[in-house]
């Protein structure tokens, strides 16, 4: 028998440092197209995971120690999800995993999605709240933690939801070199056309821009208290 116990079980031993579970009267707002059950018709509870990321990379001169640790994180996350699907099925219980990252262009805001959002459904199974500069914020790892989901085909008791964290001081606005946060809703291409892609000089990938997230009085939540480096 697994109940929501065990499904924490469960993730903890695979790898995952938060999870939660949200019931699916917390969808309602979810875009047309990218609700859990336009995904998965039968999903009845979606559970949501976090990996810690690497404080020490946003400390670094260099963007590649970051960029390679959110590409080797990706996979990752995609990998524990798969695992926990498959443990689910020997219970008998029906689980889809979710891509951690965008995995679709939609045309209607011709911008990248994910098939469900993770931050969204990480707020709803009560691992966090989401912050004016987009992300996701934790108690205990701030917004230094990558997210994966998964849906499930049984109902389980949800978490309770977090308590907003961010206090809208602004500071993550005023960093942002390209104005991308100056509307609620974060202008998503103009970041990623600032952020992400080739190094003009060196030709590599990489991402240059994480100001919102360094800037952050809350980054790095009560878990990742380091001496002397409290904020990055
Ligand atoms: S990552 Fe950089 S460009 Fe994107 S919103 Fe944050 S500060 Fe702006
Ligand atoms: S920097 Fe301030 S406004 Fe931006 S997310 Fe953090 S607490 Fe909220």
């Amino acid at each position: 028998m697994i109940d929501q116990k065990k499904v924490k079980e469960i993730l903890f031993a695979l790898g995952a440092d938060l999870c939660g579970i949200a019931s699916m009267d917390r969808f309602t707002d979810a875009p047309k197209g990218y609700h859990p059950l336009d995904v998965f018709p039968f999903c009845k509870s979606v559970i949501s995971f976090g990996c810690r990321f690497p404080v020490g990379t946003l400390h670094c001169s260099s963007p590649i120690p970051y960029t390679r640790a959110r590409n080797s994180i990706t996979p990752k996350m995609d990998a524990l999800a798969l695992d926990f699907c498959i443990e689910m099925e020997k219970h008998q219980i029906l689980c889809v995993p979710v891509p951690t990252n965008e995995s679709q262009w939609d045309t209607n805001t011709g911008r990248w999605r994910g098939l469900v959002s993770q931050k969204h459904a990480a707020q709803a199974a009560g691992l966090g709240s989401i912050g004016r500069h987009s992300l996701l914020i934790t108690p205990e790892f701030g917004s230094m933690l990558w997210l994966g989901m998964v849906l499930c085909a049984q109902e389980f008791p949800p978490d309770e939801m977090k308590p907003p964290l961010c206090d809208h001081c602004g500071r993550c606005v005023d960093a942002c070199p390209v104005n991308a946060l100056e509307n609620l809703e974060i202008k998503q291409q103009t970041c990623y056309g600032f952020a992400f892609g080739d190094d003009p000089g060196t030709q590599t990938w990489r991402i240059a821009c994480h100001a919102c997230r360094d800037i952050c009085p809350y980054n790095l939540g009560s878990q990742n208290s380091f001496s002397g480096r409290g904020r990055a």
